[in-house]
């Protein structure tokens, strides 16, 4: 009796671990394919995400003045023109800052670290950073000194607190007497922290 209540209560049971083990194959197999999948699109945008590409779009901007009051305007349609469309899981907004004689503009993100990965590359450590993040909201002038940017007491300087939703990227101004330069000479100049606003060129 109690071989065939084990057996009998053995049926059922055997029935479940049957069905907990197809559902869990199928889970694996689902989760093998969204890992490779996962793997190669992040492989892709990695390969596809460097600083040459901010330094190509604000090339771009400094010589066709149309580009730069798209950029400026609606930088995520712009950079797209230029083949940088946004990645990511959601879609993410990029607002581009233009530095001019009078302001300067610096990019932060207080909570984590968001970032135009696409177009600035993987971010450096520092701008990970809870020193980075908590001070050059407060004191950015000391921040941009401790860069080797000494901003002129006459420049304002902004901070752009970047979140999920929304990346900043700077616009740097253009350095003199590059008039001859071609455009790709031009992006050459760029460097990834005048991008980030960390440095001037
Ligand atoms: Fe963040």
């Amino acid at each position: 009796m109690a071989g065939t209540s084990g057996t009998s209560g053995a049926h059922p049971d055997a029935a479940i671990s049957r069905q907990v083990r197809h559902v869990e194959s199928l889970l694996e197999k689902r989760g093998i394919v969204a890992g490779a999948v996962l793997d190669e699109a992040l492989d892709a945008f990695l390969a596809g995400s460097s600083p040459l590409n901010g330094a190509r779009v604000v090339a771009r901007a400094w010589t066709d003045p149309a580009f730069r009051e798209r950029l400026l305007a609606d930088g995520t349609s712009a950079v797209a023109e230029l083949g940088y469309a946004a990645g990511g899981v959601q879609p993410q907004r990029l607002r581009v800052v233009e530095n001019t004689a009078h302001t300067h503009n610096v990019v932060v993100c207080t909570l984590c670290s968001c970032y135009p990965v696409r177009l600035l590359g993987p971010s450096p450590s520092w701008y990970k950073s809870e020193a980075y993040r908590s001070r050059v909201v407060r004191e950015p002038r000391a921040v941009l000194a401790e860069f080797g940017y000494v901003v002129a007491s006459g420049t304002e300087i902004t901070v752009w607190d970047s979140s999920a939703e929304t990346r900043y990227m700077v616009l740097p101004r253009r350095p003199a007497a590059t008039e001859a330069l071609s455009e790709a000479e031009l992006a050459a100049l760029v460097t990834r922290n005048a991008l980030i606003g960390t440095a001037e060129l």
